[in-house]
């Protein structure tokens, strides 16, 4: 039976499909590599990452900001370049934009389907598409697009990374917007590593924490209730120069928000947000 978001404290109810486990090899801290993501999101971790991030808390704590900044801009179309398991994605189609889901991992977006299908009776737009190649495999123009749940720290060239914003850009109409998020490296490389924090979602058991921190890779480890360990590997983007990048590939405005709130200043945001404007 189809549900709504209001429904989603009790988890995902659909069939976990996912076999291939991760895999880093035998030295875990030197796969830096833009292409291993697919690799990442596989198997075990595809089926926990709803219970990672409870979609019931994100919904709560995340509240109207993506809707009212793409509502006050006139936004009609989004593309939501990482779908993942389908969060944004849902909310955006409830909220009644137009919503294409792309994402480089298929098994995210399988999930993300059967999630659309299940909260809301939703058939999401599912595209398989890594974004440096963005242009070649989604068509059209969008008012929006999104690249939400840190996921742009998967690229780990700055080759690969003006590539994707370049895609990005081409990818938006004359006056649209990119919505780019990233977790605050700077705190976690400026403090230390003596000084990490260990990041509680859903509020109870899973926990993430970073195993391994230089200037060229973040590596968390991911712990389930059950015990179940699983790793990701990131290229810890710096505040600014995440926005120089997003200047430089040409986009005209770009407000960095932290932890949804317009300023940020002593406590330290967990999360920025930029919101790059095209015009
Ligand atoms: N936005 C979702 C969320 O907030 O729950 C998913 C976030 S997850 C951390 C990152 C997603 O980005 C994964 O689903 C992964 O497959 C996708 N991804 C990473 N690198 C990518 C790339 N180069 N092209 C397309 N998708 C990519």
């Amino acid at each position: 039976m189809a549900k709504s978001v209001d429904d989603l404290a009790e988890g995902n109810e659909t069939e976990p499909v996912h076999r291939e486990t991760q895999t880093f090899g035998d030295n875990p801290l030197e796969v830096r590599d833009t292409d291993h993501y697919t690799h990442e999101y596989v198997g075990g971790f595809v089926d926990k990452w709803d219970d990672l991030i409870d979609w019931k808390k994100r919904y709560e704590s995340e509240g109207q900001f993506f809707v009212d900044q793409l509502k006050a801009r006139g936004v009609k179309s989004v593309l939501d370049a990482a779908t993942g398991t389908g969060f944004h994605s849902v909310r955006l189609l409830e909220e009644g934009f137009e919503t294409v889901s792309a994402d480089g991992s298929p098994q995210m977006l399988a999930q993300a389907f059967s999630n659309g299908l299940a909260y809301g009776g939703h058939i999401l737009r599912v595209v398989n598409a890594d974004w440096r190649w963005l242009n070649r495999d989604v068509h059209g123009e969008y008012d929006a697009i999104i690249c939400l749940g840190n996921s742009f720290t998967h690229l780990f060239s700055e080759r690969d990374r003006r590539k994707a914003l370049a895609e990005f850009y081409a990818m938006l109409k004359h006056d649209g917007v990119l919505i780019i998020d990233q977790r605050n490296y700077d705190s976690i490389l400026d403090d230390g590593f003596s000084s990490k924090h260990t990041y509680y979602y859903a509020g109870e058991d899973v926990s993430a924490e970073p195993d391994h921190i230089d200037e060229g890779l973040a590596r968390f480890k991911y712990t389930f209730p059950d015990k179940s360990e699983y790793y990701l590997n990131m290229y810890p983007l710096r505040k600014n120069y995440t926005r120089r990048l997003l200047r430089e590939v040409g986009f005209q405005r770009i407000d960095t928000y932290g932890d949804f709130q317009e300023t940020y200043g002593d406590t330290e945001p967990d999360f920025f947000i930029h919101i790059a404007e095209k015009s």
